[in-house]
């Protein structure tokens, strides 16, 4: 994920370093689904290649083909939080879909902390 601009200020100074640190841990590979950073990957499948054109032979002219971006992620989702063991090199798949578990849960934490508030104004009506 590109870091949003409202939370660069929560990235240590020497980000760029330690992203290169996990990326080299890695292997410049998808810690999750193993996809070499920079490859290119049939839209919808987990097959990848190195080189645009073709995957097994199969030439890729129209089909829909993502570039994969390694990043980084936090586990605890705590940008503060960049020791080695907190952090994971994930393509844009896995990362999106690390975080949509995050993002389901404190939904239903803020929609909860919003009925508990309701509650607490009816029943001082
Ligand atoms: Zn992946």
């Amino acid at each position: 994920m590109p870091i949003k601009p409202e939370n660069r200020h929560r990235y240590p100074a020497h980000w760029p370093d330690v992203r290169a640190a996990i990326l080299e841990r890695a292997g410049h590979r998808c810690e999750q689904c193993g996809v070499p950073n920079r490859a290119y990957r049939l839209h919808g499948s987990d097959v990848w290649t190195r080189d645009r054109g073709v995957v097994d032979g199969w030439a890729l002219d129209g089909e829909r083909v993502t570039r994969v971006v390694l990043t980084i992620a936090h586990t605890d989702h705590m940008p503060e939080n960049c020791h080695p063991t907190n952090l994971r090199a994930l393509c844009q798949r896995c990362h999106l879909a690390y975080d949509a578990a995050h993002h389901a849960k404190t939904a239903y934490q803020t929609r909860r902390r919003g009925r508990a508030l309701g509650d607490l104004f009816d029943a001082h009506l």
